[in-house]
């Protein structure tokens, strides 16, 4: 059986610099804060050309973080509208609610599946503060076109960057294309931790400075509270083993974009929609994604056939309990990819030759 994911053997080949890591922290008696959360965030910043990186308990909690920060700088204020991609995965949407903003959904384009500028415009109100383009699957959103409506309407940009570590746009990395950035390092992610992390980067001090505050009880030095803050600080520990896979996170990717490639090329059957690649050189490929309307009748023949797949994601967020006042509203665009979608698998445990199989079972469906 060809498993979706396993994280066992995608996390074998850094095993023991990881065990190293891990035993240094034990031994170095810090847990919060230390220096492995500093080096990290300097590491990550790096990476991302960005001024500032703050580690957070969660990708999640890294959204909530600059939406609260924004909230603190009287940038935004409870009942305010902050424009998010109806087909995004539900954590986007949440960290908006939850931060006692209001979600608007636009919907995506059907080719390339992130949010569809030209659907932007007729959402604006004058409570609209913010767009959260998400970069569906690894491929960045139409960074130009956002960019030009946010600057239009006055707004912020902040991405989130949950699928899409080290994806490049025209020389920029994911993390330093607008205003602030939320990633996760979920351990699924192209860079994922052996539990719950994420960071935000941001080139604005103040806004970092708030995070670090917010993350930390509100506190910028012990025992005083500016903010009314939560804990959702990046863990020792996670940031050591983040820091050992950092360093291998653009060779993964290149693999990833390797297999992806193997999919596109030898994928030849006519009824499958395969991802649109054009001006997508920096694709990260956190998902594989395929699309046909029988989509659950080749999830199974794949299934008979040794492959396991997964549906990112199976009910649109519009449809879930969880927003029950949206159940009625209707987004074609999203209902249609929820049910059509199929992420084969990809990931760097995996070999050439796997690929090459699964193409060719793809290929003898009909
Ligand atoms: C994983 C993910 C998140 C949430 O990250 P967590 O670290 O699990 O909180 C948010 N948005 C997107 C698009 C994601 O894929």
């Amino acid at each position: 059986m060809v498993p979706f994911l396993d994280l066992k053997d995608v996390n074998s080949r850094y095993q023991p610099e990881i065990e190293e890591a891990l035993l240094w922290v034990a031994r170095s008696g810090k847990y919060i804060l230390g220096e492995e959360v500093k080096s990290f965030e300097q590491s990550y910043a790096d990476y991302c050309g960005v001024k500032h990186c703050v580690g957070t308990g969660s990708g999640l909690d890294a959204l909530k973080l600059i939406l609260y920060a924004y909230k603190e700088m009287g940038i935004m204020q409870d009942g305010d509208e902050v424009i998010v991609p109806a087909n995004t995965y539900i954590a986007t949407i949440l960290a908006v609610s939850e931060s006692g903003l209001v979600p608007v959904l636009v919907e995506p384009d059907i080719k390339n599946y992130n949010i569809d500028p030209s659907f932007i415009q007729n959402k604006i109100t004058s409570k609209t503060k913010a767009i959260m383009p998400v970069h569906l699957y690894g491929l960045l959103s139409p960074i130009d076109e956002l960019k030009g409506i946010a600057q239009k309407y006055d707004l912020k940009i902040i991405d989130d960057a949950a699928q899409a570590h080290g994806a490049v746009y025209e020389g920029k990395k994911a993390g330093g294309l607008f205003g602030a950035a939320a990633f996760s390092f979920y351990p699924t992610k192209n860079l994922g931790a052996l539990g719950d992390a994420g960071a935000v980067t941001t080139n604005d001090q103040q806004l970092a400075g708030i995070v670090r505050a917010l993350l930390n009880y509100g506190s910028s030095t012990r025992y005083i509270a500016d903010f009314k803050g939560f804990n959702s600080r990046l863990d020792e520990m996670q940031a050591a083993i983040l820091s050992v896979k950092l360093k291998y996170l653009d060779q993964d990717n290149l693999y990833r974009r390797r297999l992806a490639s193997l999919y596109l090329s030898h994928i030849k059957n006519e009824q499958i929609i395969l991802p649109d690649v054009k001006n997508n050189g920096g694709h990260v490929f956190h998902l594989f994604v395929i699309r046909n309307e029988k989509r659950d009748k080749l999830q199974q023949y794949l299934l008979d056939n040794g492959i396991r797949t997964q549906i990112h994601y199976p009910v649109p967020p519009h449809k879930q309990l969880a927003y029950k006042e949206w159940n009625k509203l209707s987004f074609p665009v999203t209902e249609k990819i929820h049910s059509e979608v199929l992420s084969l698998p990809l990931n760097t445990a995996m070999s050439e030759n796997t690929v090459i199989r699964i193409c060719n079972l793809v290929n003898d469906w009909s």
